[in-house]
């Protein structure tokens, strides 16, 4: 079959092209000088090495194919030779030098060493697994080096022995590498190779200019020293600063630099209330130090790590903070601990605050810094017993508010509308568009790209960065990319960008006026994501970004009207509006039992604090006089909700622990499961229906994905093929293996001899009891119409989200359990599971009986 030969063939050829790529660059490694062209291509590995290394630390070295691997070691090799030959010429300090292999006793060139050596090298070969690929592999080289490779056959090397000149001009260091770069038969390519090169180095050069830059232009770095000072001198400081005046950045830096870790002894930490806001920073700052995350500079966050015994200045979720006070109440391990962006006022901050002012009282040598943007300095500081509030004066410029006319019945595409507008009508620079999540900023994303796409050539480029929270974290950082010429550049983000990330260059802001928030009612006992009017303060705050570089202009897609008598002036603290479980549970374990009296900033309503001590006490923390239970303790060392924490303690009990641990490790990381794609919609679709549980909903859907891929090998292929997206499940694979040692921990592994040997069947059937016994607060009958449930405890109306396993399912069945409740269109109930009545009895009786 001869298609099928020319496409070995062809590929053969592609391998080998890469191989004598290989050969050349291991020849030159063991040049023993290199002109700077050369160097360059050292550089260009050396990028190469990284990309890969980050490739590596992303997926694991197992996940890599036999292919890569050796790649990499190959390219690792060359690298490390090229470095020891540089460090030979380095210490020969530029004298001529003669490499050691070639050398005789009186440090003269020995000729028939160098021959053999060189030949010797020459024929090294690692990939050498065929005669044939041998032929090609000599043809190749002998094209790519033209003379050189001639005198391979050793017949010839007697002959050319006699001709010194020849000889040693091939090998005159200056000329050889001439001879090599002109003679490759592609110039072309090598001259692209060249200046992809070049303006690396300058990317490089540039970037560390502008690092150096950046830092000195910051509005902190003029009142370093008066800030130094005044932290000396205070043991607590609220710190108020406009976005990007450099307070995440730049004051752990000059505390690390001012020596407030005592050479490793403490720790500098800093607190974010988001995910992304963390990992960004502490590679930014890992960056300035001039070191990898995970060395000095480090990040925490839920189920990512990147700390080491060497890190120093470790930013982390304020959630992340909060788990640590379990194992060292003190927090002894950090001399000064900074809450940043403590306006957003989250619920764990809000915990955090309380804590932290025993700290303070119980360590005077530790130092406690609040930072915040320009909103609310006062009250923080009256609940430090009035510590002083430090401005950092800087600069804004003036950004023009534009309303529309009308209420926008959409806004999303509204806002699609605008940025063209404003790419065709406005002078340069860039755009961010405030939306409310990942969905709708996905879409958004798909709909500029197909508009721009359309329209060509004639407009000029629009380059659009989504950022939020799920986004993986190598796509995070292209938002911060300078915007090259002749383009510009929309980032689209959810409320991230309004103070948490600054990114340079915005000049126009486009404003939706919404925000996605987490609510909880406590007299039903229903929490549900609700997108709503954001404050005044956080569309001040919006706007305020357009005006960072020069005047700006904003674009609110509401009216004048709506910002004036339907915005709050204030979000709400978020202790006054979710569900207070984890907190409560933490609390407890934390020995904090009076939780009605502890010193919040905002007291939450006692509704709420009752009604999570009633949830608690359901799922067995507490026993009935109130005090803290085994279940209890064991619930709150997992970083999970306590109720999915509860299912897992069940699933001990029940011997399918490893299923329920599979599940719950999934449902972290539902949202971006599946790829997403216009195109193939359609596979995509087919692909999820095979995955589908009737029986078993959601969760033993996702249970069937995550088998397959296990029994794949983790297979990165297989996820390819299945439209499944492999670093999500990577991810998946990794919180399982931190909730699994968890579950080590607890025996929770562990076979329970009576119950092996079940069957198949039976081991589901347990599986979804365990979830029904930490679920059973969310369960829904189905309406007498048939499309929509009512929630059980309070009568609510609500319906199966359209991305459920049992969305339509035919006949609907009578009763389910969900995880949670999202608020759009209608109340849709997301990733739920089919239940059986009689479950409920058996294990919730005590919540059912209760006040029905
Ligand atoms: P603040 O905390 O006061 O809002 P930051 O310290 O976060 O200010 O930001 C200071 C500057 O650091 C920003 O203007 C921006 O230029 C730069 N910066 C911050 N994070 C990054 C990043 N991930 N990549 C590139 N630059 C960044
Ligand atoms: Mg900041």
């Amino acid at each position: 079959d001869t298609t099928n030969k020319t496409t070995v063939h062809q590929r053969e050829q592609e391998e080998n092209e890469e191989e004598v790529n290989f050969q050349e660059l291991r020849k030159l490694a063991r040049q023993s000088y290199l002109s700077q062209r050369e160097e360059k291509k050292v550089l260009l590995l050396q990028y190469e090495l990284q990309d890969f290394e980050k490739d590596i630390d992303e997926v694991g070295w197992d996940n890599l194919t036999k292919k890569e691997q050796k790649e990499y070691e190959m390219k690792k090799e060359i690298f490390e030779l090229f470095q020891k030959r540089k460090q030979i010429e380095d210490d020969s300090k530029g004298s001529y030098f003669i490499p050691e292999d070639y050398m005789n006793e009186e440090g003269k060139i020995d000729r028939k060493r160098k021959e053999d050596v060189l030949y010797a090298k020459y024929d090294e070969n690692k990939f050498k697994d065929g005669s044939s690929w041998e032929e090609s592999q000599i043809k190749r080289a002998k094209n790519a080096i033209g003379g050189f490779t001639k005198l391979k056959p050793h017949d010839q090397i007697e002959k050319r022995k006699t001709e010194e000149t020849q000889y040693d001009y091939v090998f005159d260091n200056s000329q050889a590498i001439e001879f090599q770069l002109d003679s490759n038969k592609d110039e072309k390519q090598l001259n692209r190779e060249q200046e992809v090169l070049e303006e690396k180095v300058k990317e490089e050069e540039k970037r560390i200019k502008t690092i150096e830059q950046t830092r000195k232009s910051l509005p902190v770095y003029k009142k370093r020293t008066e800030l130094m000072q005044l932290i000396k001198e205070n043991q607590v400081m609220i710190i108020v600063g406009e976005t990007g005046s450099g307070k995440t950045t730049q004051i752990p830096q000059y505390l690390y630099e001012d020596g407030y870790t005592q050479n490793g002894r403490y720790k500098i930490g800093c607190t974010q209330p988001r995910r992304v806001a963390a990992t960004s920073v502490a590679t930014r700052v890992a960056d300035e130090v001039g070191t990898k995350v995970g060395d000095t500079v480090g990040y925490t966050i839920r189920f990512d790590d990147k700390t080491s015994e060497k890190t120093e200045i470790k930013y982390m979720t304020d959630g992340m903070l909060l788990r640590e006070f379990l194992n060292d109440f003190e927090l002894s391990a950090y001399s000064v601990m900074m809450i940043d962006e403590a306006h957003e006022r989250t619920l764990s901050t809000d915990v955090l605050l309380g804590l932290l002012k025993v700290i303070i009282k119980t360590r005077p040598d530790f130092k406690l810094l609040i930072c915040s943007a320009t909103m609310n300095a006062v009250k923080f500081s009256e609940f430090f017993e009035d510590a002083p509030i430090y401005n950092i004066p800087g600069r804004t410029y003036e950004v023009e508010l534009y309303y529309t006319p009308q209420p926008e019945a959409n806004y999303v595409h509204a806002a699609i509308t605008s940025v063209f507008q404003i790419h065709l009508s406005q002078g340069p620079g860039d755009i961010l568009v405030f939306l409310t999540g990942q969905e709708e900023i996905e879409n958004m994303a798909e709909n500029l790209a197909e508009t721009s796409n359309k329209l060509g050539n004639k407009i000029k480029e629009l380059l659009i960065c989504p950022i939020y929270a799920n986004l993986p974290s190598e796509l995070q950082q292209r938002i911060f990319e300078p915007t090259p010429k002749n383009a510009r550049k929309v980032v689209l983000a959810t409320n991230i960008a309004e103070t948490s990330l600054t990114i340079d260059g915005i000049v126009y802001v486009i404003d939706s006026g919404f925000v996605k928030e987490n609510k909880f009612n406590p007299s039903t006992g229903m929490e549900s994501l609700e997108i709503q009017p954001c404050s005044k303060a956080s569309a001040n705050q919006r706007a305020g970004r357009a005006g960072r570089v020069g005047p700006g202009k904003c674009f609110r897609l509401f009216t004048k009207t709506a910002f004036e008598t339907e915005m709050p002036d204030n979000p709400t603290p978020e202790i006054l509006r979710v569900n207070l479980n984890g907190v409560v549970l933490l609390l407890f374990s934390l020995g904090i039992t009076d939780i009605w009296n502890f010193d919040y900033m905002d007291a939450p309503s006692s509704d709420n604090l009752a009604k999570s001590l009633s949830l608690l006490y359901s799922l067995g923390a507490f026993n009935e006089n109130g005090e803290f239970t085994k279940i209890g303790r064991q619930m709150s060392e997992f970083p999970v909700d306590p109720m999915l924490s509860k299912c897992l303690l069940t699933s001990g009990e029940m011997n399918c622990c490893s299923e329920v641990l599979s599940i719950i490790s999934m449902l972290q990381e539902t949202n971006s499961l599946f790829y997403r794609s216009k195109e193939k919609q359609q596979q995509i679709q087919a692909s999820r229906e095979k995955f589908i549980s009737k029986t078993g909903g959601d969760h033993l859907t996702y249970l069937n994905i995550w088998n397959e891929f296990v029994d794949s090998g983790y297979s990165r292929q297989w996820c390819h093929d299945n439209f499944v997206q492999f670093k999500t499940l990577n991810r998946v694979k990794n919180i399982r293996t931190q909730l699994e040692r968890i579950c080590a921990k607890q025996s929770l592994l562990l076979e329970n001899p009576q119950s092996s040997n079940i069957s198949r069947d039976k081991t589901i059937l347990h599986v979804m009891k365990s979830i029904v016994s930490g679920y059973f607060w969310n369960v829904a009958r189905l309406n007498r119409g048939g499309d929509s449930y009512k929630s059980l405890k309070k009568n609510q109306q609500v319906w199966i989200h359209p991305s459920s396993a049992m969305f339509k399912l035919k006949p609907p069945v009578k009763f389910l359990i969900y995880n949670e409740l999202v608020l759009t269109s209608k109340e849709f109930m997301r990733n739920c599971m089919p239940i059986s009545e009689r479950w409920l009895s058996e294990y919730a009786s005590h919540y059912y009986t209760d006040d029905e």
